[in-house]
Protein backbone atom coordinates (compact mmCIF):
# COMPACT_ATOMS: atom_id res chain seq x y z
CA UNK A 1 0.00 0.00 0.00
CA UNK A 2 1.19 3.50 -0.54
CA UNK A 3 2.07 5.39 2.25
CA UNK A 4 0.11 7.98 1.46
CA UNK A 5 -3.19 5.71 2.38
CA UNK A 6 -1.12 3.61 4.57
CA UNK A 7 -1.09 7.08 6.69
CA UNK A 8 -5.05 8.04 5.70
CA UNK A 9 -5.67 4.33 7.05
CA UNK A 10 -4.03 4.83 10.55
CA UNK A 11 -5.43 8.74 11.01
CA UNK A 12 -9.11 7.41 10.51
CA UNK A 13 -8.65 4.86 13.60
CA UNK A 14 -7.83 8.16 15.24
CA UNK A 15 -11.32 9.77 14.49
CA UNK A 16 -12.84 11.72 11.65
CA UNK A 17 -11.65 14.97 11.57
CA UNK A 18 -8.24 15.74 10.77
CA UNK A 19 -5.50 18.94 9.82
CA UNK A 20 -2.62 18.33 8.62
CA UNK A 21 0.31 21.21 8.98
CA UNK A 22 3.42 21.62 6.92
CA UNK A 23 5.49 24.66 7.55
CA UNK A 24 8.95 26.73 6.27
CA UNK A 25 11.15 27.89 7.34
CA UNK A 26 11.69 31.81 5.57
CA UNK A 27 15.36 32.14 6.94
CA UNK A 28 16.42 31.02 3.18
CA UNK A 29 15.23 30.47 0.04
CA UNK A 30 12.65 27.88 0.02
CA UNK A 31 13.79 25.69 -2.00
CA UNK A 32 12.51 21.88 -3.39
CA UNK A 33 13.08 20.44 0.01
CA UNK A 34 10.87 22.89 1.75
CA UNK A 35 8.27 21.75 -0.85
CA UNK A 36 8.56 18.22 -0.29
CA UNK A 37 6.87 19.03 3.01
CA UNK A 38 3.99 20.37 1.95
CA UNK A 39 3.87 18.44 -1.51
CA UNK A 40 3.98 14.92 0.33
CA UNK A 41 1.92 16.65 2.56
CA UNK A 42 -1.06 17.25 -0.03
CA UNK A 43 -0.56 13.14 -0.99
CA UNK A 44 -1.66 12.54 2.82
CA UNK A 45 -5.03 15.10 2.31
CA UNK A 46 -5.46 13.39 -1.14
CA UNK A 47 -5.38 10.11 0.41
CA UNK A 48 -7.91 10.92 3.29
CA UNK A 49 -10.24 12.72 0.77
CA UNK A 50 -10.31 9.42 -1.39
CA UNK A 51 -11.51 8.08 2.21
CA UNK A 52 -14.21 10.83 2.25
CA UNK A 53 -12.86 13.28 5.10
CA UNK A 54 -12.02 16.63 4.17
CA UNK A 55 -9.07 17.38 6.03
CA UNK A 56 -7.81 20.94 7.10
CA UNK A 57 -4.52 21.41 4.67
CA UNK A 58 -2.65 24.18 6.10
CA UNK A 59 1.30 25.49 5.73
CA UNK A 60 2.97 27.58 8.40
CA UNK A 61 5.27 29.66 7.48
CA UNK A 62 7.91 30.44 9.83
CA UNK A 63 8.60 34.54 9.69
CA UNK A 64 9.27 34.98 12.85
CA UNK A 65 12.33 32.98 12.91
CA UNK A 66 15.91 34.93 13.40
CA UNK A 67 17.54 35.27 10.22
CA UNK A 68 20.70 33.16 11.59
CA UNK A 69 22.80 32.52 8.31
CA UNK A 70 22.80 35.07 5.04
CA UNK A 71 21.97 32.76 2.02
CA UNK A 72 24.54 32.64 -0.64
CA UNK A 73 23.74 35.68 -2.80
CA UNK A 74 22.29 38.04 -0.28
CA UNK A 75 25.35 39.38 1.59
CA UNK A 76 24.23 42.77 1.42
CA UNK A 77 21.62 41.22 4.08
CA UNK A 78 24.59 40.62 6.69
CA UNK A 79 23.49 43.29 9.01
CA UNK A 80 20.22 41.98 9.57
CA UNK A 81 21.46 38.87 11.74
CA UNK A 82 19.72 38.47 14.69
CA UNK A 83 16.55 40.47 13.60
CA UNK A 84 13.33 38.09 13.05
CA UNK A 85 12.98 37.42 9.17
CA UNK A 86 9.72 39.39 8.90
CA UNK A 87 11.51 42.57 9.58
CA UNK A 88 14.30 42.02 6.99
CA UNK A 89 13.97 43.97 3.37
CA UNK A 90 13.01 42.08 0.17
CA UNK A 91 16.70 42.05 -1.01
CA UNK A 92 15.68 42.99 -4.95
CA UNK A 93 12.97 45.51 -3.47
CA UNK A 94 10.59 43.94 -5.61
CA UNK A 95 8.12 42.92 -2.69
CA UNK A 96 7.14 44.40 0.44
CA UNK A 97 9.73 42.36 2.70
CA UNK A 98 12.33 39.37 2.13
CA UNK A 99 9.29 36.86 3.90
CA UNK A 100 7.38 38.30 1.08
CA UNK A 101 9.46 38.00 -1.88
CA UNK A 102 10.18 34.26 -0.77
CA UNK A 103 6.66 32.87 0.35
CA UNK A 104 4.76 34.19 -2.69
CA UNK A 105 6.51 32.70 -5.76
CA UNK A 106 6.92 29.60 -3.38
CA UNK A 107 2.96 29.38 -2.80
CA UNK A 108 2.34 29.73 -6.64
CA UNK A 109 4.80 27.30 -7.61
CA UNK A 110 3.44 24.84 -5.01
CA UNK A 111 0.37 25.00 -6.87
CA UNK A 112 1.65 24.27 -10.19
CA UNK A 113 2.12 21.04 -8.51
CA UNK A 114 -1.45 20.61 -7.08
CA UNK A 115 -0.50 21.84 -3.63
CA UNK A 116 -2.83 24.26 -2.23
CA UNK A 117 -2.86 24.22 1.36
CA UNK A 118 -4.33 26.98 3.68
CA UNK A 119 -1.21 29.69 4.27
CA UNK A 120 -1.05 31.15 7.68
CA UNK A 121 2.03 33.30 8.81
CA UNK A 122 3.37 32.63 11.99
CA UNK A 123 4.00 36.39 12.73
CA UNK A 124 0.12 37.46 12.39
CA UNK A 125 -0.57 35.26 14.31
CA UNK A 126 1.73 36.55 17.19
CA UNK A 127 0.72 39.86 16.37
CA UNK A 128 -3.09 39.32 16.08
CA UNK A 129 -2.77 37.86 19.79
CA UNK A 130 -4.30 34.71 18.07
CA UNK A 131 -1.51 32.68 20.44
CA UNK A 132 -1.69 34.78 23.37
CA UNK A 133 -3.80 31.34 25.04
CA UNK A 134 -0.73 29.44 24.05
CA UNK A 135 1.90 31.99 24.85
CA UNK A 136 -0.06 32.13 28.27
CA UNK A 137 -0.68 28.28 29.02
CA UNK A 138 3.34 27.89 28.44
CA UNK A 139 4.45 30.67 30.41
CA UNK A 140 2.15 29.28 33.12
CA UNK A 141 4.20 26.19 33.10
CA UNK A 142 7.50 27.28 32.77
CA UNK A 143 9.03 24.47 35.24
CA UNK A 144 7.27 21.85 33.11
CA UNK A 145 8.83 22.89 30.18
CA UNK A 146 12.40 23.24 31.52
CA UNK A 147 12.12 19.98 32.95
CA UNK A 148 10.84 18.50 29.60
CA UNK A 149 13.46 20.19 27.45
CA UNK A 150 16.46 19.42 29.85
CA UNK A 151 15.35 15.90 29.20
CA UNK A 152 16.71 16.40 25.94
CA UNK A 153 19.53 18.79 26.31
CA UNK A 154 23.45 17.68 27.96
CA UNK A 155 23.61 21.41 29.10
CA UNK A 156 20.56 22.07 30.94
CA UNK A 157 18.33 25.40 31.34
CA UNK A 158 18.20 26.99 34.24
CA UNK A 159 15.80 26.69 36.84
CA UNK A 160 14.55 30.40 36.10
CA UNK A 161 14.51 29.53 32.01
CA UNK A 162 11.34 31.96 30.50
CA UNK A 163 9.82 30.05 27.38
CA UNK A 164 9.80 33.52 25.48
CA UNK A 165 12.32 35.30 21.90
CA UNK A 166 11.03 39.31 23.10
CA UNK A 167 11.65 41.26 19.83
CA UNK A 168 14.02 44.18 20.78
CA UNK A 169 11.75 47.38 21.06
CA UNK A 170 14.68 49.32 20.76
CA UNK A 171 17.05 47.67 17.82
CA UNK A 172 14.26 45.49 16.62
CA UNK A 173 16.31 41.88 16.77
CA UNK A 174 14.97 38.78 18.54
CA UNK A 175 18.29 36.30 18.61
CA UNK A 176 19.51 38.64 21.19
CA UNK A 177 16.84 39.66 23.83
CA UNK A 178 17.43 37.12 27.20
CA UNK A 179 14.15 37.11 29.15
CA UNK A 180 15.15 37.97 33.17
CA UNK A 181 11.64 38.18 34.67
CA UNK A 182 7.46 37.55 33.73
CA UNK A 183 5.07 38.81 35.87
CA UNK A 184 1.21 38.56 34.31
CA UNK A 185 1.95 39.20 30.29
CA UNK A 186 4.54 41.18 30.83
CA UNK A 187 8.38 39.67 30.58
CA UNK A 188 11.30 41.77 30.90
CA UNK A 189 14.37 41.23 29.12
CA UNK A 190 17.99 42.20 28.11
CA UNK A 191 19.44 42.66 24.88
CA UNK A 192 22.70 41.22 24.66
CA UNK A 193 25.35 39.75 22.28
CA UNK A 194 24.74 35.97 21.16
CA UNK A 195 26.22 33.71 18.56
CA UNK A 196 24.10 32.35 16.16
CA UNK A 197 25.11 29.94 13.21
CA UNK A 198 26.18 32.79 10.47
CA UNK A 199 28.38 34.82 13.37
CA UNK A 200 28.32 36.87 16.52
CA UNK A 201 25.46 39.43 16.86
CA UNK A 202 25.61 42.52 18.93
CA UNK A 203 23.15 43.35 21.09
CA UNK A 204 21.97 47.10 22.13
CA UNK A 205 22.24 46.88 25.83
CA UNK A 206 18.73 47.92 26.31
CA UNK A 207 16.28 46.19 29.34
CA UNK A 208 12.78 46.44 27.96
CA UNK A 209 9.49 45.18 28.31
CA UNK A 210 7.49 42.57 26.12
CA UNK A 211 3.73 42.40 26.35
CA UNK A 212 2.84 38.69 25.22
CA UNK A 213 -0.41 40.10 24.55
CA UNK A 214 1.15 41.97 21.79
CA UNK A 215 3.09 39.18 20.42
CA UNK A 216 6.43 41.33 20.12
CA UNK A 217 8.07 38.02 19.94
CA UNK A 218 7.69 34.27 19.70
CA UNK A 219 8.16 31.08 21.74
CA UNK A 220 11.06 28.85 21.11
CA UNK A 221 10.95 26.19 18.61
CA UNK A 222 10.29 23.08 20.23
CA UNK A 223 7.50 24.95 22.83
CA UNK A 224 6.13 26.90 19.78
CA UNK A 225 5.93 23.56 17.48
CA UNK A 226 3.59 21.78 20.44
CA UNK A 227 1.63 25.24 21.38
CA UNK A 228 0.88 25.08 17.24
CA UNK A 229 -0.26 21.43 16.98
CA UNK A 230 -3.08 22.60 20.18
CA UNK A 231 -4.06 25.58 18.42
CA UNK A 232 -5.03 24.43 14.89
CA UNK A 233 -5.66 20.37 16.60
CA UNK A 234 -2.98 19.35 13.82
CA UNK A 235 -3.41 15.22 13.75
CA UNK A 236 -0.64 15.02 11.14
CA UNK A 237 2.60 16.08 10.56
CA UNK A 238 5.03 15.19 7.75
CA UNK A 239 8.55 16.07 8.84
CA UNK A 240 12.05 15.46 8.35
CA UNK A 241 14.27 13.12 9.55
CA UNK A 242 16.69 15.76 11.31
CA UNK A 243 13.45 16.35 13.58
CA UNK A 244 12.74 13.26 14.70
CA UNK A 245 16.61 11.82 14.99
CA UNK A 246 17.18 11.12 18.70
CA UNK A 247 17.13 14.00 20.57
CA UNK A 248 15.27 15.91 17.58
CA UNK A 249 12.71 18.46 18.02
CA UNK A 250 9.55 16.18 17.51
CA UNK A 251 9.85 13.94 20.70
CA UNK A 252 10.26 17.29 22.74
CA UNK A 253 7.08 18.82 21.31
CA UNK A 254 5.64 15.55 21.50
CA UNK A 255 5.69 15.37 25.52
CA UNK A 256 5.20 19.46 25.65
CA UNK A 257 1.86 18.81 23.48
CA UNK A 258 0.62 16.33 25.44
CA UNK A 259 1.51 17.28 29.63
CA UNK A 260 1.35 21.43 28.67
CA UNK A 261 -1.00 22.03 25.90
CA UNK A 262 -3.19 19.02 27.05
CA UNK A 263 -3.38 18.25 22.77
CA UNK A 264 -2.89 14.09 21.60
CA UNK A 265 0.77 14.90 19.24
CA UNK A 266 -0.20 14.40 15.98
CA UNK A 267 1.33 11.51 14.16
CA UNK A 268 4.53 11.94 12.31
CA UNK A 269 5.55 10.98 8.60
CA UNK A 270 8.92 11.09 9.20
CA UNK A 271 11.24 11.52 5.88
CA UNK A 272 14.75 10.90 4.31
CA UNK A 273 15.72 14.49 2.80
CA UNK A 274 17.02 14.29 -0.62
CA UNK A 275 20.91 16.02 -1.74
CA UNK A 276 21.19 17.84 -5.01
CA UNK A 277 24.34 16.95 -7.22
CA UNK A 278 25.27 14.84 -4.50
CA UNK A 279 25.33 17.78 -1.70
CA UNK A 280 23.27 18.47 1.28
CA UNK A 281 20.61 21.40 -0.24
CA UNK A 282 21.62 24.36 1.42
CA UNK A 283 21.10 28.11 0.68
CA UNK A 284 23.90 29.74 2.91
CA UNK A 285 26.07 27.33 0.33
CA UNK A 286 24.22 27.91 -2.75
CA UNK A 287 23.75 24.70 -3.69
CA UNK A 288 19.52 24.91 -4.62
CA UNK A 289 16.72 24.55 -6.64
CA UNK A 290 13.67 26.20 -6.36
CA UNK A 291 10.22 24.34 -7.56
CA UNK A 292 10.45 27.80 -10.17
CA UNK A 293 13.51 25.88 -11.27
CA UNK A 294 12.13 22.62 -11.62
CA UNK A 295 8.99 24.19 -13.73
CA UNK A 296 11.73 25.43 -16.23
CA UNK A 297 13.25 22.25 -16.82
CA UNK A 298 10.69 19.30 -16.18
CA UNK A 299 6.98 18.49 -15.52
CA UNK A 300 6.08 18.88 -11.81
CA UNK A 301 4.49 15.22 -11.83
CA UNK A 302 8.21 13.92 -12.44
CA UNK A 303 9.18 15.24 -8.84
CA UNK A 304 6.09 14.42 -7.64
CA UNK A 305 6.65 11.12 -8.42
CA UNK A 306 10.19 11.32 -7.33
CA UNK A 307 8.73 12.81 -3.68
CA UNK A 308 6.21 10.10 -3.69
CA UNK A 309 8.36 6.81 -3.16
CA UNK A 310 9.10 5.25 -0.10
CA UNK A 311 9.94 8.03 2.30
CA UNK A 312 12.66 6.72 4.70
CA UNK A 313 15.40 6.39 1.55
CA UNK A 314 18.09 8.89 0.77
CA UNK A 315 17.89 10.13 -2.37
CA UNK A 316 19.92 12.47 -4.86
CA UNK A 317 18.58 14.41 -7.22
CA UNK A 318 21.38 14.79 -10.06
CA UNK A 319 20.49 18.19 -12.49
CA UNK A 320 22.37 16.21 -15.20
CA UNK A 321 20.82 13.21 -14.88
CA UNK A 322 16.90 14.59 -14.62
CA UNK A 323 16.40 12.33 -17.85
CA UNK A 324 16.89 9.38 -16.09
CA UNK A 325 13.83 10.54 -13.43
CA UNK A 326 12.11 11.29 -16.03
CA UNK A 327 12.15 7.71 -17.57
CA UNK A 328 11.01 6.32 -14.11
CA UNK A 329 8.03 8.25 -14.03
CA UNK A 330 7.40 7.43 -17.76
CA UNK A 331 7.53 3.65 -16.48
CA UNK A 332 5.23 4.47 -14.06
CA UNK A 333 2.78 5.76 -16.27
CA UNK A 334 3.46 2.86 -19.01
CA UNK A 335 2.74 0.93 -15.81
CA UNK A 336 -0.65 2.80 -15.26
CA UNK A 337 -2.25 2.86 -19.04
CA UNK A 338 -1.21 -0.76 -19.43
CA UNK A 339 -3.38 -1.75 -15.69
CA UNK A 340 -1.15 -4.21 -14.60
CA UNK A 341 0.35 -3.32 -11.11
CA UNK A 342 -2.09 -1.42 -8.49
CA UNK A 343 1.39 -0.06 -6.36
CA UNK A 344 2.55 1.91 -9.56
CA UNK A 345 -0.87 2.61 -10.99
CA UNK A 346 -1.71 4.35 -7.51
CA UNK A 347 1.61 6.16 -7.07
CA UNK A 348 1.37 7.72 -10.57
CA UNK A 349 -2.12 8.72 -9.87
CA UNK A 350 -1.16 10.47 -6.61
CA UNK A 351 1.48 12.07 -8.97
CA UNK A 352 -0.99 13.51 -10.93
CA UNK A 353 -1.87 17.31 -11.34
CA UNK A 354 -4.23 17.75 -13.27
CA UNK A 355 -5.39 14.36 -14.40
CA UNK A 356 -3.29 11.62 -16.37
CA UNK A 357 -2.75 11.76 -20.23
CA UNK A 358 -0.32 9.62 -22.31
CA UNK A 359 2.86 10.55 -23.61
CA UNK A 360 5.25 7.99 -23.39
CA UNK A 361 8.08 10.25 -26.07
CA UNK A 362 11.73 9.93 -24.15
CA UNK A 363 12.99 12.96 -22.34
CA UNK A 364 16.24 12.84 -24.21
CA UNK A 365 14.15 12.33 -27.32
CA UNK A 366 12.67 15.28 -26.83
CA UNK A 367 15.49 17.21 -25.56
CA UNK A 368 17.08 16.36 -29.05
CA UNK A 369 14.25 17.54 -31.05
CA UNK A 370 13.67 21.01 -29.00
CA UNK A 371 17.44 21.45 -31.11
CA UNK A 372 15.83 21.28 -34.48
CA UNK A 373 14.60 24.02 -35.78
CA UNK A 374 10.98 24.22 -37.27
CA UNK A 375 10.25 21.00 -36.88
CA UNK A 376 6.95 19.30 -36.78
CA UNK A 377 7.06 17.71 -33.32
CA UNK A 378 4.04 15.12 -34.19
CA UNK A 379 5.29 14.36 -37.54
CA UNK A 380 9.01 13.58 -35.95
CA UNK A 381 7.60 11.67 -32.51
CA UNK A 382 5.49 9.46 -34.71
CA UNK A 383 8.28 8.69 -37.05
CA UNK A 384 10.49 7.46 -34.09
CA UNK A 385 7.69 5.56 -32.37
CA UNK A 386 8.38 2.06 -31.78
CA UNK A 387 6.61 1.55 -28.59
CA UNK A 388 3.14 3.41 -29.25
CA UNK A 389 4.44 6.77 -29.44
CA UNK A 390 1.68 7.46 -31.95
CA UNK A 391 -1.10 7.36 -28.73
CA UNK A 392 0.09 10.53 -27.12
CA UNK A 393 -1.13 13.84 -25.65
CA UNK A 394 0.26 16.70 -28.10
CA UNK A 395 0.02 19.22 -25.58
CA UNK A 396 2.46 17.49 -23.51
CA UNK A 397 4.46 16.77 -26.01
CA UNK A 398 5.38 20.47 -26.98
CA UNK A 399 5.27 21.09 -23.65
CA UNK A 400 8.11 18.53 -22.32
CA UNK A 401 10.30 19.37 -25.58
CA UNK A 402 10.26 23.14 -24.33
CA UNK A 403 11.77 21.73 -21.05
CA UNK A 404 13.84 19.29 -22.36
CA UNK A 405 15.35 21.80 -24.58
CA UNK A 406 15.68 24.19 -20.99
CA UNK A 407 17.23 21.20 -19.40
CA UNK A 408 19.91 20.04 -22.10
CA UNK A 409 21.15 23.52 -22.93
CA UNK A 410 21.64 24.35 -18.81
CA UNK A 411 22.19 20.91 -17.51
CA UNK A 412 22.43 18.07 -19.97
CA UNK A 413 25.55 16.06 -21.27
CA UNK A 414 27.44 17.02 -24.30
CA UNK A 415 26.39 14.73 -26.68
CA UNK A 416 23.01 15.82 -26.66
CA UNK A 417 23.85 19.43 -27.29
CA UNK A 418 23.99 20.05 -30.89
CA UNK A 419 23.43 23.10 -33.50
CA UNK A 420 22.53 21.73 -36.89
CA UNK A 421 25.28 23.42 -39.08
CA UNK A 422 23.96 25.93 -41.52
CA UNK A 423 26.51 24.94 -44.80
CA UNK A 424 28.86 21.98 -44.89
CA UNK A 425 31.83 23.98 -46.92
CA UNK A 426 34.06 23.09 -43.83
CA UNK A 427 33.64 19.62 -43.42
CA UNK A 428 35.84 17.08 -45.43
CA UNK A 429 35.09 13.36 -45.86
CA UNK A 430 37.02 10.58 -47.60
CA UNK A 431 35.90 8.92 -50.62
CA UNK A 432 34.42 5.63 -48.45
CA UNK A 433 32.57 8.04 -45.82
CA UNK A 434 30.39 9.97 -48.76
CA UNK A 435 29.87 6.25 -50.41
CA UNK A 436 28.71 5.28 -47.12
CA UNK A 437 26.47 8.59 -46.39
CA UNK A 438 24.90 8.42 -50.17
CA UNK A 439 24.03 4.62 -49.28
CA UNK A 440 22.19 5.98 -46.16
CA UNK A 441 19.87 8.53 -48.07
CA UNK A 442 18.52 5.95 -49.94
CA UNK A 443 18.10 3.66 -47.30
CA UNK A 444 16.01 6.75 -45.38
CA UNK A 445 13.18 6.03 -48.23
CA UNK A 446 12.35 2.94 -46.52
CA UNK A 447 10.07 2.94 -43.29
CA UNK A 448 12.55 2.23 -40.50
CA UNK A 449 12.48 1.53 -36.41
CA UNK A 450 15.72 3.84 -34.40
CA UNK A 451 17.47 0.67 -33.86
CA UNK A 452 16.77 -1.20 -37.04
CA UNK A 453 18.69 2.33 -38.60
CA UNK A 454 20.87 2.25 -36.36
CA UNK A 455 21.91 -1.67 -37.26
CA UNK A 456 21.67 -0.38 -40.45
CA UNK A 457 24.17 2.30 -40.28
CA UNK A 458 26.85 -0.64 -39.02
CA UNK A 459 25.48 -2.90 -42.42
CA UNK A 460 26.13 -0.43 -44.61
CA UNK A 461 30.10 0.59 -43.41
CA UNK A 462 30.71 -3.18 -43.25
CA UNK A 463 29.07 -3.86 -46.88
CA UNK A 464 31.81 -1.06 -48.29
CA UNK A 465 34.92 -2.22 -45.83
CA UNK A 466 34.14 0.90 -43.68
CA UNK A 467 34.85 0.95 -40.13
CA UNK A 468 31.69 1.68 -38.54
CA UNK A 469 33.03 4.58 -36.29
CA UNK A 470 34.04 6.05 -39.15
CA UNK A 471 30.72 6.47 -40.91
CA UNK A 472 29.06 7.60 -37.75
CA UNK A 473 31.59 10.41 -37.25
CA UNK A 474 30.66 11.25 -40.90
CA UNK A 475 27.47 11.32 -39.94
CA UNK A 476 27.26 13.67 -37.26
CA UNK A 477 30.29 15.91 -38.93
CA UNK A 478 28.15 16.44 -42.02
CA UNK A 479 24.76 17.75 -39.42
CA UNK A 480 26.53 18.90 -36.44
CA UNK A 481 30.32 19.67 -37.15
CA UNK A 482 31.06 17.66 -34.37
CA UNK A 483 32.32 13.92 -33.93
CA UNK A 484 29.71 12.86 -31.07
CA UNK A 485 25.84 13.37 -30.84
CA UNK A 486 22.80 11.78 -30.04
CA UNK A 487 21.87 8.08 -30.97
CA UNK A 488 22.44 8.22 -34.50
CA UNK A 489 19.26 5.81 -35.37
CA UNK A 490 16.73 8.61 -33.22
CA UNK A 491 18.58 11.32 -34.53
CA UNK A 492 18.08 10.80 -37.78
CA UNK A 493 14.69 9.71 -37.86
CA UNK A 494 13.58 12.96 -35.94
CA UNK A 495 15.24 14.94 -38.32
CA UNK A 496 13.15 16.05 -41.74
CA UNK A 497 14.32 13.35 -44.28
CA UNK A 498 14.37 15.53 -47.37
CA UNK A 499 16.93 17.39 -45.08
CA UNK A 500 18.89 14.44 -44.33
CA UNK A 501 19.02 13.51 -47.81
CA UNK A 502 20.55 16.70 -49.38
CA UNK A 503 22.84 16.81 -46.82
CA UNK A 504 24.16 13.48 -47.40
CA UNK A 505 24.31 14.30 -51.15
CA UNK A 506 25.67 18.01 -50.95
CA UNK A 507 29.43 16.89 -48.55
ZN1 LIG B 1 10.64 40.71 -4.30
ZN1 LIG C 1 18.34 45.55 21.21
Amino acid sequence: MHWADKTAEDLTRRGKSHVIETGTSISGIPHIGNASDVIRGDAIRKALADKGINARFIWVADDSDPFRKVPRGFEKLKDYLGFPVHDLPDPEGCHANFVDHFVEPFIADLSEFGAAPEVISGREMYKNGEFYGGIKTALDNCEKIVEILNGFRQEPLPGDFIPWNPVCEKCGRISTTKPLSRVGDIVRYVCERTEVSGGTVEGCGFEGESDIKKGGGKLPWRVEWAMRWAHFGVTCEPLGKEHASAGGSFWTSKIVCKDVFGWEPPMPVIYEFFTLNGEKISSSKGNVITLSDWLEIAEPEVLKAFMYKVLKKQRDIDLGRVSNLVDEYDELEAMYFAGSDEDSKRHYELSQVSGPKKLQVPFTMCAVMSQIPNLDLEEAAKRLGNQGYEDFDLGRLDKRTRLAGNWVRRFGPDYLRFELLQDVSGICLDEKQKEGLSILAGELDKKYKPAELHKKIYETARSIGLEPNSLFDSIYLSLIGKTKGPRAGYFLLALDKNFVQKRFGDV
